[in-house]
């Protein structure tokens, strides 16, 4: 008998139909003699839903208000599918992240777990019930309901499966595994049997959003087996797992991209110590994010500085350049909000050389400019122009034959 925690998605719970379904899994699972314990979305759209009511409201609501806002869909959820379960005959609870006591810090919209009291859900699980809780949501300290980030029902689960010391933390989705890239995307990608903490930490921050960040970041940090299913066919999935020793890696594992960053740049900076930090500092005195940084050789003097935030902050760190570029007696800011990422991933890249300008010669036979790269020792990142980021994934995963095993 083992104890899993169960992860389900918004399309997943999309309807009332699909809670049925998912209660009936549930069902067959205890009756396979497993106990479970189930993080639940909001059902599809809702949370959007939810968001475009505020932005009717407010520009830039209060961080409090929101989160009580957009937690509401996962509460919506919890008791669908305990009513569909006791329905069926079987036991249930539901919880909100509150109730089962998920102690984040005061971060709102972004928050992080600092603790879960599972004692509740023992007790249920004792007693032969499946408790049902709701994902994205905890408390601060003082009470204060706090969310954590888009898709952050994932890492609900994978927190919930470590404080339980579960057996298995299952993400079910519309999709049944992690494939070598976004199946949307490229027809032929393939689906991976496992894949490492490492790569797909890589590949969910570098924009693969089948996982929150945090989620495979936890799980690696508690040692959490980690397995990414379909919610609507049979399957094996994707086991996230440590690497094992003596297992040859494959020299790439997948191309993550990300649409949602834009570029700017500070010409003819003065090229001198602290340009970089007057520069920057002001952005991150903003909270601002920044990805990717590059500053050329300086010549003559004078150098340039690129660097990329989030599109969303494109137009504020616009207004934040060009008052910074007047100080430090910059030339000109440009920008561009029209870019993407797009990052090979593999752990098998660190004994292989000359993959980077493999990559490279692929993309310039299909005429693709490069604008910014980037690397660390598992993957290589490069910037272009957004009009060929379906043309740049599917030619590289052409190039690195990711759709054979
Ligand atoms: P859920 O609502 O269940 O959390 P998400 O939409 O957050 O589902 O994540 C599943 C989606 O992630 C898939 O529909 C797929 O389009 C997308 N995706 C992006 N990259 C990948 C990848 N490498 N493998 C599988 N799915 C991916
Ligand atoms: N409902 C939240 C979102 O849409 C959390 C999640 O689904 O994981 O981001
Ligand atoms: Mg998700």
């Amino acid at each position: 008998m083992a104890l899993i925690i169960q992860k389900y998605g918004g399309t997943s719970v999309g309807t009332t139909e699909r809670i049925q379904a998912i209660a009936n899994k549930i069902i067959d699972c205890r009756q396979q003699g497993h106990d479970i314990a189930v993080v639940v979305s909001a059902m599809s759209g809702e949370t959007n839903r939810l968001i475009g009511l505020s932005r009717e409201i407010s520009r830039s609501p209060v961080a409090r208000e929101y989160d009580v806002l957009v937690s509401t869909g996962e509460q919506v959820t919890i008791a669908l599918l305990s009513m569909a379960l006791q329905e069926q005959g079987q036991a249930a609870r539901s919880y909100t992240g509150g109730q089962v006591r998920i102690l984040t810090d005061d971060a709102h919209s972004r928050a992080r777990i600092r603790n879960i009291d599972g004692y509740g859900i023992k007790k249920d699980l004792n007693a032969g019930r499946v408790a049902v809780i709701a994902g994205f949501q905890g408390v601060d300290e003082n009470g204060n309901v706090t969310t954590l980030g888009r898709g952050g029902s994932d890492t609900t689960a994978v927190a919930l499966a470590a404080a339980l010391e579960a057996d298995e933390c299952q993400i079910f989705t519309d999709v049944d595994g992690v494939y070598t890239t976004d199946p949307r995307v490229v027809p032929e990608a393939r689906r991976l049997s496992r894949i490492t903490f490492e790569e797909m930490l890589e590949m969910a921050s570098l924009g693969s959003k089948v996982l929150q960040t945090r989620a495979v970041e936890f799980a690696g940090k508690y040692n959490v087996p980690l397995r990414v299913l379909s919610s609507f066919e049979e399957g094996e999935g994707t086991l996230i797992s440590y690497e094992e020793a003596g297992v040859e890696q494959a020299k790439i594992s997948g191309i993550a991209f990300n649409r949602d960053e834009a570029k700017l740049t500070v010409t003819g900076v003065p090229d001198q110590p602290g340009v970089a930090y007057r520069i920057l500092g002001p952005i991150a005195d903003n909270n601002l994010e920044v990805d990717m940084i590059i500053q050329n050789i300086g010549q003559d003097g004078m150098t340039d500085l690129t660097f990329t935030v989030h599109r969303n902050d494109y137009d504020k760190a616009l207004e934040i350049l060009q008052i910074v570029a007047g100080d430090v007696g910059a030339r000109e800011v440009i920008g561009d909000p029209r870019i993407v990422k797009v990052s090979i991933v593999g752990v098998g890249m660190r004994s292989h050389a000359g993959i980077a300008s493999s990559m490279f010669q692929s993309l310039a036979n299909e005429g693709i400019n490069i604008q910014m790269i980037s690397t660390s020792e598992i993957k290589i990142s490069i910037v272009v122009d957004e009009k060929y980021l379906e043309l740049a994934v599917r030619t590289l995963h052409e190039h690195f034959q990711l759709e054979q095993d």
